[in-house]
This record gives C-alpha cells, structure tokens and sequence, in this order.
C-alpha cells in the first residue's frame, strides 16, 4: 500500500526489524530511536496518510494501533514501568513520513514534551 518508506516495509522491499505482526498492523523499530525502545504501528493495508485524514470508518483500526502497542509494551515487558504513545500530524509535529503510524517511546524516563 501506498509508495511511502512504509510500504516498501510493509511489503518486506527494505529491511526493518519487526518486532510486531498482526492481521492489520506492523511494528517495527525506529531507524532513529528517541529512547532506549522506539517501535514505530502503522496499518498495514488501508492508506491514510495522516490522522487529520482518518474517518469514522478509520475507528476501529486506529483503535487496534493503541491496543498493538500496549499490547507489544506489555509482552516486552515495559508495561509496569510504563511507555509514551505519540502521532505527529502534518508539519508542525514534524511528521515525515505520511501513512499514519503510531510511535511507542520506552526504556526509560522520559523529558517533557510539547514546547515549541
Ligand atoms: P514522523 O516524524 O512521526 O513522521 O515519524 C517517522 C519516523 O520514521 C521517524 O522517527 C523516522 O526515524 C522513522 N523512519 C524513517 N525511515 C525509516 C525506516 N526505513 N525504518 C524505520 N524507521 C524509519
């Protein structure tokens, strides 16, 4: 799906270290993680660029990207000490790659966030 870096992941044409797989969702890690666990949950078969384009008809799969992560944090064992769930949109977030993903930031405290 889509021409973005992702899909080439998504349809295995470069290389990434994939730490999660399900019917709809692929995880894998950041090639430049922001913290000691950087693991990046994109869908894997509908093509919504950001999340400002996401639908009603989009609830359910952007659902599953929460539970994918928390899922992967639980079984990774970052559960109990705890993670950060984040999704930039468009410029002002820094968003560089336009299919939606989900970034999860663990292994350790993590800074404030937010400022510009
Ligand atoms: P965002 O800035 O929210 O669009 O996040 C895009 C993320 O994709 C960044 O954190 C990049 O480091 C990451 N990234 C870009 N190319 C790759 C790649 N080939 N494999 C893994 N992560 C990537």
């Amino acid at each position: 799906m889509g021409d973005t870096i992702f899909g080439k992941i998504i349809r295995r044409e470069i290389p990434a270290t994939i730490v999660y797989e399900d019917e709809e969702i692929l995880g894998f890690r950041d090639i430049a993680p922001q913290a000691p666990v950087h693991v990046l949950f994109i869908p894997k078969h509908r093509p919504i660029p950001t999340l400002d384009d996401a639908t009603a008809a989009d609830a359910e799969l952007l659902g599953r990207l929460m539970l994918a992560a928390a899922r992967h944090a639980r079984e990774a064992g970052l559960a109990e000490d705890g993670y950060r769930v984040v999704m930039n949109c468009r410029e002002h977030a820094g968003q560089t790659v336009f299919h939606v993903h989900l970034h999860l930031l663990a292994g350790a405290p993590l800074g404030h966030f937010g400022t510009p």
